[in-house]
């Protein structure tokens, strides 16, 4: 798509630190990173939310979270853990709309989500 600023990185209209890129995924260090690794991984195809995958894309969206096991490993990062994460549209927090993966690690990420009705 035209205006999306992943698909500009993808087409390398717009620089970032790449980490990994292959016929169907694109991986770069995310710009604000919330950890020492911080690392979004991307379809090459423009699909705006994981609400839009369809039966078509199981493959694709396997293979972004094989993709970030992989970066795991090659940023060492694997042995201690990691956090993937995907936000889906405005309840979600998600801003960018092309679907990523955030691969999140090299630190003790101690955030936990508590269910509500906990005092
Ligand atoms: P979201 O909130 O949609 O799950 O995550 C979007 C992520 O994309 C954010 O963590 C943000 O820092 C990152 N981001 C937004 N624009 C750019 C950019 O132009 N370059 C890079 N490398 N990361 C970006
Ligand atoms: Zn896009």
């Amino acid at each position: 798509m035209s205006d999306c600023i992943f698909c500009k990185i993808i087409k390398k209209e717009i620089p970032a630190d790449i980490v990994y890129e292959d016929e169907d995924v694109f991986a770069f260090k995310d710009n604000h990173p919330i950890a020492p690794v911080h690392i979004l991984i991307i379809p090459k195809e423009h699909i705006e939310t994981i609400d839009d995958l369809e039966e078509k894309d199981k493959e694709l969206a396997g293979k972004m979270i094989l993709t970030a096991k992989k970066i795991g490993r090659d940023f060492k990062i694997a042995e201690g853990g990691y956090k993937l994460l995907f936000r889906v549209k405005k309840h979600g927090g998600q801003e960018v709309d092309h679907v990523h993966l955030h691969l999140i690690g090299g630190a003790m990420l101690v955030e936990r989500i508590y269910p509500i009705n906990s005092e």
